[in-house]
């Protein structure tokens, strides 16, 4: 998939952590057809961002950083969009034509990727994308909220609705609740209906995710003899991403028949499971990454309908480095954005 990022950028450019980040002007050019090209007001990052520029990902700079964008219609080279249309990016990238992508199974596109990633990013004034990308932004969203939710709430939305089939009533456990996704995990368990538990090592953290609407919370260390008392014997859900450190406490905090749903593995790649407990708990254990695009139009409905993302802090472009270094601190609650043009 063609993405261009244009104008003023962000631009990972040496594997060296924030400070190998610049800002540089990038040539313009005209939308193609079946594009559109958006005047990015804000963008927001993710940890996956914070990876890519200690050299993690494999990925060869230079690269223009950012998955969440939402912004104007300058440009479009589709009937669909207009200039002056408001608008978010869905943050996957894919082929739109294959046999997957035609079934609305993006995610499973042998081309899949992330904005930001695969792909030039959002962390610029003018981001070319196929028209397929672009969704109308909720209007009651802020420029920030509206960049804060795309990556995150589209992750945890697959998880714990596609996945993870929470249901309302349903108790979810929500490991490492300072995680963008798992304030996004929150978000979404609350508008289901269900009963949120959540664990953190920061009391910061803590008071948050209750604030959000978590019901209690736990401190990170051997959490699950706790939960499993809050939850009458074992929650149905757990929502992990933590990996290694987590899993074991995770998989002893579900009732029998209970789920375990993933999409990320911070603490390392490598996890030891206790497998009786998995096959005599009747355990499912779920992995997952990013979502499909119908999965993002559901999304945009419930934030119509009231949900609403978390905004931490909001930087102009030209202090990305900054913002980035805020996010290396791990000290955030919610999304840090990226200002671009106002
Ligand atoms: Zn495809």
């Amino acid at each position: 998939m063609d993405v261009l990022s244009q104008g003023k950028a962000a631009v990972f450019n040496e594997p060296i952590g924030p400070r190998g980040v610049i800002v540089e002007e990038r040539e313009r050019t005209s939308v193609r057809t079946g594009q559109v090209a958006v005047a990015i007001r804000s963008a927001a990052l993710n940890h996956l961002d914070l990876w890519l520029i200690s050299g993690a990902q494999r990925v060869q700079p230079p690269r223009v950083l950012g998955a969440d964008g939402a912004g104007v219609v300058a440009e479009s080279g589709t009937q669909r969009w207009k200039p002056g249309d408001e608008v978010v990016i869905y943050p996957v990238s894919c082929c739109w034509q294959c046999d997957a992508c035609r079934a609305g199974k993006q995610v499973l596109c042998p081309q899949f990727g992330i904005l930001g990633e695969h792909t030039e990013g959002t962390a610029c004034e003018l981001l070319h994308v196929p028209a397929q990308n672009v969704y109308p932004k909720p209007a009651a969203l802020s420029w920030d909220e509206a960049a804060a939710f795309p990556l995150t709430f589209l992750t945890a939305w697959r998880m714990i609705v596609t996945r993870a089939r929470l249901r309302a009533g349903e108790t979810m456990l929500v490991v490492g609740a300072g995680a963008g996704v798992a304030a996004a995990a929150i978000a979404i368990g609350r508008y289901l209906g269900a009963r949120i538990l959540a664990t953190s090592r920061s009391e910061t953290k803590r008071r948050r995710a209750m604030e959000l609407g978590a019901e209690a919370t736990f401190d990170s260390s051997g959490f699950s003899k706790p939960v499993r008392e809050a939850s009458g014997g074992g929650v149905d859900v757990v929502f992990e991403h933590v990996g290694p450190a987590t899993l074991d406490e995770s998989l002893r905090s579900i009732r029998r028949g209970g789920r375990i749903v993933f999409c990320g593995s911070t603490t390392g790649v490598k996890a030891e499971l206790n497998m009786p407990r998995l096959f005599f708990g009747q355990t499912d254990l779920l992995g997952s990454t990013m979502g499909n695009a119908g999965e993002f139009a559901e999304v945009l409905k419930a934030i119509n309908d009231g949900m609403r993302p978390q905004v931490d802090s909001a930087f102009p472009l030209q202090e990305v480095v900054a913002a980035l270094e805020r996010l290396d601190q791990a000290e955030q609650f919610g999304k840090v954005t990226l200002q671009v043009s106002r």
